[in-house]
């Protein structure tokens, strides 16, 4: 059933019902200047109006969650809400106090600096959505920066927010990307070369935008009243089904927790996303990827990656440790909240239910990637185990090799294959062709051999195989170099190649003909370039 089509009268119809502001307690200063804010779940404050808000792009989807049309986006009404220009009359804007434990260390209030709540919705299908507007301008917990966000890495947060969605990976969600018409100072790589960038602000809608820093700072400064009403906040609000705050209450809230970060770190792995600043300010407690900053996609395989310049000598959030700092920023939590359940055992048993839940769930992914139709333990550990020392010895593109392994003929007929025949649908995958010695290519076919032996067990035909297999494993995804692109082409005042990549990441995980390009992998060109290999928190 189509919907009948709906007027910008839409956007002055959207439904507010902002419980946060209602009620958390509120920060008793309402003037907009960097301080301390203590006792206080947020305090009040508007977005900077901007000079000439342009749209670049929003999300259909996104703004479908909104009862939003087509009409309604493109309206100048829309443009200037979300820009922070105007707000309507029932919105209620402001700023959460949160603190965090960045790179390890616990950094006191952080806060948000350039994120500004409008208010939450209650749209057509009953669900809640907060709306935020991020690089809108200075709020109390800015701190010694500007609050606002430049073009490039607004652009990739609108994007990737949406490539998310389309994976199957929670998320928050980006309703609109706009240029403020105003320019942003950035020190890109912190080397004393500043430069004049764009300035652009993100609209993103989520649940809520509560992590684990906005307990953990009640809990550093003893504010425990405070900590007791944001979680039986949060669990009213958003598990009304666990009842009643109480110990036990908070424990299953914790649980949930621990389970859906579990699930998020292992869609991650299997999409190849780092997201290269996991501070506990970074975790949603919806177990929501949040806060795209120097994030980057796997092109190599390479465990040990990271595309934060700020972390390329520690690696402490690289691809392959993610789920362990998860955990460890679970644990963070687990701390903050022992005070509403006063016993270490259950937090305990709720983080190692944590791991296991995560070996699961990634060792189910894992045999699904490989399209078996059930991980078995004694046969496949050791295959995949195999398959992820071989992948990172030469230079090997993660998405394709997956894509292109579900090409392989597995029949009992392709072992009487040459290696060579055998391998051939792979060597697009390889950026190297040096690499691929003799000695290299017979360990891959050998592996091959045993991919075979193992699928023969499950007895599907290489359709089957190749329909599941291309279910889970995309073949496109927002590789590092397609933003950058974007953002040279936005920069030139050229938006299409944005709403194009919009499209085209809508459908990740069909062929999608025509579309070829924005599948292969990185050209050299990109290799070293800033922005497409290395990036930086200064955003
Ligand atoms: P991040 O790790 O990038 O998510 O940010 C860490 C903290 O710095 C958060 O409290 C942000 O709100 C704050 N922050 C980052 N960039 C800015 C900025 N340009 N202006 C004000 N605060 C910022
Ligand atoms: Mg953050």
């Amino acid at each position: 059933m189509s919907r009948p089509p709906k007027t910008t009268k839409q956007m002055a119809a959207l439904r507010f019902d902002n419980r946060f502001t209602r009620i958390l307690p509120a920060d008793p200063l309402t003037e907009n200047r960097r301080r301390q804010v203590y006792g206080s779940c947020y305090s009040r404050v508007k977005p900077t109006p901007v000079a000439a808000p342009r749209l670049v792009a929003y999300s259909p989807e996104a703004a479908t969650l909104l009862d939003l049309s087509e009409a309604d986006c493109r309206s100048k009404l829309f443009t200037q809400v979300f820009s922070g220009k105007l707000q309507l009359p029932e919105m209620d804007c402001y700023a959460a106090c949160y603190g965090g434990h960045q790179f390890g260390n616990w950094a006191g209030q952080l806060g948000d600096g350039r994120a500004i709540n409008l208010g939450e919705i209650i749209n057509s299908r009953n669900e809640r959505w907060t709306l935020q507007l991020k690089g809108a301008g200075p709020t109390p917990y800015s701190r010694t920066a500007d609050g606002l966000a430049v073009l490039r890495s607004s652009l990739r947060e609108f994007l990737c927010s949406e490539a998310m969605f389309h994976l199957g990976v929670p998320t928050t969600r980006a309703l609109s990307l706009i240029l403020t018409g105003e320019t942003v100072e950035r020190d890109m790589f912190y080397d004393g070369n500043p430069r004049e960038e764009p300035g652009a602000i993100v609209c993103r809608l989520a649940p809520s935008f509560i992590r684990f820093g906005n307990f953990e700072i009640f809990t550093a400064r003893n504010e425990l009243t405070v900590l007791q009403q944001l979680a039986d906040f949060t669990i009213s609000t958003y598990h009304p089904h666990l009842g009643e705050p109480s110990p036990d209450v908070y424990l299953q809230w914790f649980n949930a927790i621990c389970r859906t970060t579990a699930e998020l770190m292992v869609h991650w792995l299997r999409v190849g996303f780092v997201h290269g600043v996991m501070n506990t300010d970074n975790m949603s407690i919806h177990g929501l990827t949040i806060d795209y900053g120097p994030y980057g996609w796997l092109e190599d395989y390479d465990p040990n990656w990271t595309p934060n310049t700020t972390d390329s000598t520690g690696h402490r959030y690289c691809y392959g440790r993610q789920a362990q700092v998860a955990h460890w920023n679970l644990a963070q939590l687990a701390n903050a909240i022992y005070p509403l359940i006063g016993e270490t055992e259950p937090l305990e048993q709720a983080l190692s239910d944590y791991t296991a839940h995560f070996d699961q769930g990634w060792q189910a992914m894992m045999a699904a990637k490989l399209g078996l139709v059930a991980y078995e333990p004694s046969l496949d550990r050791e295959l995949i185990q195999e398959l992820l020392r071989i992948l990172p010895e030469v230079e090997t593109d993660m998405t394709l090799f997956f894509r292109q392994l579900a090409l392989l003929p597995m029949n009992p007929l392709a072992a009487a294959m040459t290696k060579e025949e055998q391998i051939a649908p792979l060597t697009s995958v390889f950026y190297r062709p040096e690499q691929l010695t003799h000695a290299y290519t017979n360990r891959l076919a050998a592996w091959l051999d045993r991919y075979r032996e193992r699928l023969r067990k499950d007895n599907q035909s290489d359709e089957v195989r190749l329909k599941r297999m291309h279910a889970i494993n995309p073949k496109y995804v927002l590789r590092n170099y397609l933003a950058q692109l974007a953002i040279d082409k936005v920069e030139q005042g050229d938006f299409s190649l944005v709403e194009e990549l919009l499209e085209v990441l809508r459908h990740p995980y069909d062929e999608q003909p025509g579309k070829e390009r924005f599948a292969e992998k990185r050209p050299e060109w990109a290799r070293n370039r800033p922005g497409c290999s290395m990036l930086s928190c200064s955003s």
